[in-house]
């Protein structure tokens, strides 16, 4: 499959990669929305949060203990935000499940 971010995973594209394990991948993000912007990856591909089921969603749960230990390694104290997009309207434009990581300024809510 010619999938973007599988290939980031796998090691077969470079990326800026702050923390890799047997089933994810973080690494930062190439146009980033604010100071600290990455993006967590499974290694697994998986389209959307639509995908998500009972088969994989350890894996999800897995993501998030990765955001959290990141969150605290790069000491972001005032706070952070996950995004996961997915699909058309939400602007999602790789189609490969990934959760941006934005950090270091205040962010406006509700997003545009
Ligand atoms: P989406 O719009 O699908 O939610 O997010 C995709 C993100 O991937 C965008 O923020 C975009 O800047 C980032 N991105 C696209 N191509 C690359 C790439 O080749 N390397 C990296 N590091 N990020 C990318
Ligand atoms: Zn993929």
């Amino acid at each position: 499959m010619d999938c973007l971010f599988c290939k980031i995973a796998a090691g077969q594209l470079p990326s800026n990669s702050l923390y890799e394990d047997d089933l994810v991948k973080a690494f930062y993000d190439i146009n980033p929305g604010a100071p600290v912007h990455f993006l967590v990856v499974p290694k697994q591909h998986i389209a959307t949060i639509n995908d998500i089921n009972a088969g994989n969603s350890a894996l999800i749960a897995h993501i998030y203990e990765v955001i959290a230990k990141l969150a605290a390694q790069l000491k972001l104290d005032k706070g952070y935000r996950v995004v996961s997009n997915c699909g058309e309207d939400s602007g999602q434009t790789v189609g490969h499940i990934h959760f941006h990581v934005l950090a270091g300024r205040l962010l406006a809510w509700p997003p545009g």
